[in-house]
């Protein structure tokens, strides 16, 4: 096990991950490879009367310690018993990892829209997975948890006989959004089809069509055929829909970069309601991209997710103000949204 301290090669680099607006300002790292480091760690914590936090990729930092961080990313072995349908992964573990063994037995996890977010932090969180109003949370098809302190050391969970998914997405430019929002918002949408609806501003520098544009955009996933034409009620700036390997469905990784972002669960959400969501977030003073996740189908704590993000920090007063459109039908908040936010 490496250990590091202020000052030390090799400090910055452990404690830096996917959020690059945040970083913890620990006193110490332990760079872990088994549970046994694990426990020392925890330990020392625990004798020298410190908080301690554990970082595998960064993506859900909240807030940051400057006690004693936990560096799981090495310690990642991935194993699947075809038998059992079983996966069991280690602390620091990444979705791709999983995909990858999985799918050549024509299983596959209940992962996310980014393959390399850890899959223990997911799980913790709920698990909102691209078939998620299909086959429910991540975290149902837990198997057994192994840990030390606070800290999950290995997870076990059922992996799903999953081949090919049909998927795909449509993009529209934000010009058309009161009429894409609205024909999101009519979708008389079977239980088996896990969709959101995210706007976006896309750098100048992005390769492709969408390069210097703010967007709609609509992804889809399910294992069974589905229908989307009535979505298509602007011109699409790109589209595709068809079957494919679920790890095509199961996201890319993206560049790290700084975001800040917070969510709410609703018991409801009437589409005017929705219009002075989307009318206050894209009129902020600064950048609010907008993720709405219907619920519903396996997924029925709310029906609705809905998600601000904004490419910097020191945005949550402006969330709060978005937020406020709809707080009469707000439940609660899912653990997994929340970004740079204390
Ligand atoms: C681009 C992007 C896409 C995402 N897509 C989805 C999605 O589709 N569905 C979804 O549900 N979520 C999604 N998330 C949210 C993600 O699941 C959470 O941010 C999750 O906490 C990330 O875990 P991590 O280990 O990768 O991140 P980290 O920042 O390393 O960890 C986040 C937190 O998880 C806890 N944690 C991690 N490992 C352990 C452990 N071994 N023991 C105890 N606690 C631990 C800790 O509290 C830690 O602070 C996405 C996030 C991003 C940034």
């Amino acid at each position: 096990m490496q250990i590091f301290h202020p000052g030390d090669t090799g400090y910055d680099d452990e404690r830096s991950g996917f959020q690059t607006g945040l970083r913890h300002e620990p006193q110490v790292i332990f760079a872990v490879e088994n549970a046994r480091e694990v426990e020392e760690a925890v330990r020392y914590a625990e004798t020298h009367g410190l908080e301690y936090a554990v970082q595998t990729t960064g993506h859900g930092l909240t807030t940051t310690t400057t006690g004693v961080l936990i560096s799981t990313k090495r310690m990642n072995s991935v194993e699947i018993d075809v038998e059992t349908r079983t996966a069991r992964v280690e602390a620091g573990a990444i979705w791709q990892q999983v995909v990858e063994k999985a799918a050549p037995h024509g299983l596959a996890p209940l992962s996310g829209d980014a393959s390399d977010v850890g899959v223990v932090g997911y799980t913790l969180g709920g698990g909102y997975s691209v078939l998620g109003r299909e086959f429910g949370f991540a975290s149902d098809r837990v198997r057994s948890t192994e840990k030390v302190g606070d800290v999950v050391t290995a997870l076990e969970f059922e992996l799903l006989p999953i081949d090919q998914v049909h998927a795909g997405e449509m993009y529209f430019d934000v010009t058309h959004a009161e009429a894409v929002f609205e024909a999101f918002h009519r979708w008389d949408l079977p239980d088996h089809v896990t969709p959101t609806l995210t706007t976006i501003a896309f750098p100048d520098a992005f390769p492709g069509p969408l390069a210097g544009r703010s967007v709609v955009r609509l992804t889809y996933a399910s294992t069974k055929p589905f229908d989307v034409d009535h979505l298509r009620v602007a011109p699409t700036l790109v589209e595709e829909f068809g079957l494919k390997p679920f790890a095509e469905a199961a996201g890319k990784p993206l560049p790290p970069h700084t975001y800040q972002g917070d969510n709410v669960l609703l018991n409801d959400l009437p589409l005017d309601a929705l219009h002075r969501v989307r009318e206050k977030a894209a009129n902020a003073v600064v950048p609010i991209f907008l993720g709405l996740h219907p619920l519903g189908g396996a997924l029925t704590n709310a029906t609705h997710l809905l998600k601000l993000i904004s490419p910097r920090l020191g945005a949550e007063k402006q969330h709060a103000a978005v937020f406020d459109e709809v707080r009469s039908f707000v439940v609660g908040s899912a653990r997994n949204f929340r970004y740079a936010v204390g």
